[in-house]
């Protein structure tokens, strides 16, 4: 089998072309708001889907065989980067960075809490401002909990010390 098949049967059409990744279905106006200019001119209403898989550089697909890669979109993607500056939120500017930081001083992060409430404030765009479309909490939590087992002792050990936020950068 050709690893690189340039026509997909009709049933994987559903999944990265790239990857396989079944990606999560994404809203064309967040394509608007994340492609840069160019990138957004070539847009075609589609079933869009958005690609989870961190290491696959291809950023939004559709069944229609278009495809958008990371590098065309205007912001860093947090799940495909593996070194800092990496965002979380989209929203209100806090980065994976912030999250490490507050663990590793004070063995939690306020992160979390910051964004709930400025979601419960109806003050979030995820829509439009995070490449997935959706909430970024789920990844925020995540990303806790991951700084969290990095520094497993750190807790009671320094002074807490909460950063503030990473909106300044
Ligand atoms: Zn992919």
């Amino acid at each position: 089998m050709n690893a690189s098949s340039p026509e997909p049967a009709r049933s994987q059409l559903r999944n990265c072309p790239r990857c396989g990744d079944t990606g999560r279905p994404v809203g064309e106006r967040t394509l608007r708001a994340i492609l840069k200019p160019e990138a957004a001119a070539a847009l075609r209403p589609d079933d869009w889907r958005f690609c989870r898989t961190p290491t696959c550089d291809v950023l939004y697909f559709a069944p229609g065989g278009a495809v958008f890669e990371k590098r065309e979109a205007v912001t860093r993607i947090g799940i495909k980067e593996t070194e800092d500056p990496i965002p979380l939120c989209y929203c209100f500017g806090f980065s994976r960075a912030d999250v490490r930081s507050e663990v590793a001083n004070a063995g939690d992060s306020t992160v979390p809490a910051r964004i709930a409430a400025e979601v419960k404030a109806h003050r979030c765009a995820c829509p439009i401002k995070n490449p997935s479309g959706a909430c970024c909490l789920g990844e925020v939590n995540k990303a806790v909990q991951e700084a969290k087992q990095a520094v497993p002792r750190a807790a009671g050990e320094a002074a807490a010390a909460p950063v503030t936020g990473g909106a300044r950068r």
